[in-house]
């Protein structure tokens, strides 16, 4: 199982000298397997490099955490699109007005927002609902709800003995920095990596404390807490520089080490090999 990162920022893309190493688009991961079509994790901006390497017509599918820009915001610019035989089958949560995320995404990703409705692509998109535990080929995929600003979904992909999870954007409790939301411990039990939220430092938290993120220091403990044996810290927030993402990880390698979890900081265009299930 091969994890890319193609985008790692959250909340909105940057760029600049001083992030040139960690790169600025937003939340999208695939993970491959032998003879099995590509799974992507969120649909940000990084989505757009990913296709670049997509030969045509593309079949596959997307793990959609929530409709938060960061997170879809790569969707129409997904060049296989333009290919009419390509699929794209994307799970995405509804929103909490009991919209469907078909529909989200339709009245978003239309004039006068876009050049052309999401219908118009030559390449299909279907969306669908996901269930707690379903199959995508020979992957089994679980999900659970993270609590964000409203709710947003976390996953686990499994293939053979091997298994990644993915929580993107997480509310630390507020009160608690010891819990881990219901759901969320069971879905990343003993993951070979886990990809996780790691947008503030404590100071920032303090001072965006319901923003819906939490605490390097929270996700790392959290990995300790599931028995996750990596973490990839995530969803870095948009003012930490290169400097400043090495100094977070540095020391988040160290707390991990008292743990047993590896822990490091997603890049963009980084992979990491997860061996065969
Ligand atoms: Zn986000
Ligand atoms: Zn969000």
């Amino acid at each position: 199982m091969q994890v890319r990162f193609h985008g790692v920022r959250g909340s909105t893309p940057c760029h600049g000298d001083d992030i040139v190493r960690y790169g600025g688009n937003t939340s999208c991961v695939s993970v491959l397997v032998d003879g099995e079509d590509p799974l992507l994790f969120d649909l940000g901006t990084g989505l757009r490099y990913f296709g670049l390497g997509c030969g045509v017509p593309f079949r596959g599918t997307a793990l959609v955490s929530h409709l938060h820009w960061d997170h879809v915001q790569g969707l129409p610019f997904f060049g296989p699109l333009l290919h009419e035989d390509t699929r794209l089958v994307v799970y995405a949560p509804s929103e909490h007005d009991g919209r469907s995320a078909a529909d989200v995404l339709a009245s978003t990703i239309c004039p006068p927002l876009f050049p052309i409705g999401l219908d118009q692509f030559p390449g299909r998109i279907e969306v669908r609902e996901p269930p707690r535990r379903f199959d995508v080929g020979g992957l089994e995929v679980r999900s659970a709800i993270v609590p964000h600003v409203g709710d947003a979904l976390g996953y686990r992909v499994t293939h053979g003995d091997v298994s990644v999870g993915y929580i993107s954007d997480h509310q630390q409790p507020v009160d608690s920095p010891t819990r881990i939301a219901e759901g969320i411990a069971e879905l990343c039990d003993g993951v070979d990596l886990l990809i996780h939220d790691a947008q503030y430092t404590p100071a920032e938290f303090a001072r965006k404390s319901t923003w819906g993120h939490c605490t390097v220091e929270y996700a790392v403990w959290l990995a300790g807490a599931v028995g996750a044996k990596r973490l990839a810290l995530y969803h870095h927030d948009p003012t930490h520089d290169d400097d400043m993402l090495d100094r977070l990880a540095s020391s988040a390698r160290a707390c991990g080490e008292l743990t047993g979890v590896d822990v490091f900081a997603a890049r963009e265009g980084v992979s990491i090999d997860l061996g065969r299930g």
